[in-house]
C-alpha cells in the first residue's frame, strides 16, 4: 500500500509518518529531507544558488542514502551522516530556490519513485499526491494554520538546536515566505490532489489526527 501524506510545513506530516509506520510496519520516506540533503550539498561546496548550470553538474554527484537505526532514519550524503545538519537555518531558508528547479524535481522524483516501486511505504512532502504517486492508495492533505504551525516549528528548532536563539516572529515570516514559495512556484506546487482526504490539523493533537489517518486506512483496507 502507498500512503502518502502532503502538506505545508510544520504540519505535522513527519511525526505523523513515523508513528504510521511503526504502526502498519513500512517503511516512511521524508522526501523534504531529500530536497535538503542536496541544498546542504550545493551550500557545503560552495555553489551558488542561482548557478543553474553548475547545480545540474552537481546532481549527479551526489550520493544519497538513507540508514535506518533504532528510531530515526539518517541521511547520509556522500558517505556524511549530515541528518542534523540538513535541519539548520541556512538550509531551511534555501532549500525552496533549489526545490523549484524542474530538472532537480526530476532528478529526485525518480529516486521517490524508485523508492515505491515496491508499492509499499507511506511518503510525504509537497507533491506526493499530485505528481510523484498519482495513484496511491490513499492520499492525505494536511493543513494548519501557520501561525500554529510557527509554533510547532519554533518548539522543535528549540529541541533541535538547545544553544540557539530563536525568535518566533522570525520562524514565522520564514514559514509564510517558504509557504509561499513552494505554493506558487511553476513545477509540482504545493497542492491538494484532488482525491486527497483533507484534514485540518490546527486544533488536533497529533494522537487525533493519527486516529483519523488510520480511521481511513481501515476503511480503505476494508
Ligand atoms: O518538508 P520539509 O519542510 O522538510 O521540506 C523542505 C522543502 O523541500 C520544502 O519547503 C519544499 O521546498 C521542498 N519539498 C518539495 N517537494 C517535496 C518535499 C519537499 O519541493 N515533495
Amino acid at each position: 500500500m502507498i500512503i502518502v501524506l502532503d502538506g505545508p510545513s510544520g504540519s505535522g506530516k513527519s511525526t505523523l509518518a513515523k508513528m504510521l509506520s511503526k504502526v502498519l510496519d513500512i517503511p516512511y520516506f521524508d522526501t523534504g529531507a531529500m530536497y535538503r540533503s542536496f541544498c546542504w550539498f550545493l551550500i557545503d561546496q560552495k555553489v551558488a544558488l542561482d548557478d543553474e548550470e553548475k547545480i545540474k553538474m552537481l546532481l549527479d554527484e551526489m550520493n544519497f542514502e538513507i540508514k535506518m537505526d533504532e528510531d530515526e532514519q539518517h541521511y547520509i550524503v556522500n558517505g556524511t551522516d549530515i541528518t542534523r545538519k540538513i535541519r539548520n537555518e541556512e538550509v531551511t531558508k534555501n532549500v525552496s530556490k533549489v526545490s523549484a528547479y524542474l530538472f532537480v524535481r526530476k532528478h529526485l522524483v525518480q529516486i521517490q519513485r524508485k523508492l515505491g516501486e515496491s508499492k509499499v511505504g507511506i511518503f510525504e512532502g509537497r507533491d506526493m499526491g499530485t505528481v510523484v504517486f498519482p495513484h496511491a492508495d490513499i492520499k492525505f492533505f494536511l493543513y494548519a494554520d501557520p501561525n500554529i504551525r510557527a509554533i510547532r516549528r519554533f518548539e522543535q528548532l528549540k529541541g533541535n538546536f538547545p544553544l540557539k536563539n530563536f525568535k518566533k516572529d522570525r520562524v514565522l515570516e520564514e514559514l509564510l515566505k517558504r509557504d509561499k514559495y513552494d505554493s506558487t512556484r511553476e513545477h509540482s506546487p504545493l497542492r491538494q490532489a484532488d482525491d486527497a482526504v483533507l484534514i485540518d490539523v490546527s486544533y488536533l493533537t497529533i494522537d487525533q489526527v493519527f486516529s483519523k489517518i488510520k480511521e481511513h486506512i481501515e476503511e480503505k483496507k476494508s
